[in-house]
């Protein structure tokens, strides 16, 4: 039966990733399975000029180690990401395809010099993992301001957003097809 791998890279508070796994499965109709028992070494993909993962290596070494899991395969890191492209990157998924990756590093107000804010924090943790997830069930970016699977480059934006899909991303949502371009 297909199911959502959780996979966290880097310790991340357990009582944030159980609620997240509780919250994906309700969205996905699916079982979340959460795997803290790897040994996925994030060093390879670390810049040690930009301070930073890179995104998409951190994808590939997700692919290779769960090679075998049918379903889709979900990291939480508190690590920055990156790619080349971009200043940082909330995530990456392949689109319509296995693997997506969140950092929860610029989802909590302490990053910015603000007082922590659980809920808030939590919230936006699932929208970025909603949305990633959501690419890799094929969904595209969504010009609906409040769908989840509207794009955010900035923390303000994911706060404008619902964690929830409009009617149309929640239409095509089962649609699944086997492209592998990658979406962030
Ligand atoms: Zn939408
Ligand atoms: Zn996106």
């Amino acid at each position: 039966m297909a199911s959502i791998l959780l996979v966290p890279i880097r310790p991340l508070q357990p009582a944030s990733l159980s609620a997240l796994a509780l919250r994906l499965s309700e969205r996905f109709q699916l079982p979340v399975v959460a795997d803290g028992s790897h040994h996925l070494d994030p060093a390879p993909a670390f810049d040690s000029s930009r301070n930073q993962y890179y995104s998409s290596l951190l994808l590939s070494a997700l692919l290779r180690m769960f090679s075998r899991h049918e379903g889709k395969i979900l990291a939480v890191t508190d690590a920055d990401l990156y790619i080349p492209v971009l200043t940082y990157v909330f995530g990456e998924a392949q689109l319509d395809g296995k693997a997506a990756i969140v950092s929860s590093r610029r989802l909590d107000e302490r990053f910015y010099g603000l007082p922590g804010n659980a809920d808030l924090f939590e919230n936006r943790l699932l929208k970025e993992a909603v949305h990633e997830l959501g690419h890799t069930f094929g969904l595209v970016h969504c010009r609906q301001y409040d769908c989840v699977m509207h794009s955010s480059t900035a923390v303000e934006e994911i706060d404008l957003k619902s964690s929830e899909f409009c009617t149309d991303c929640a239409r095509l949502l089962k649609r699944t097809n086997n492209e592998t371009a990658t979406e962030i």
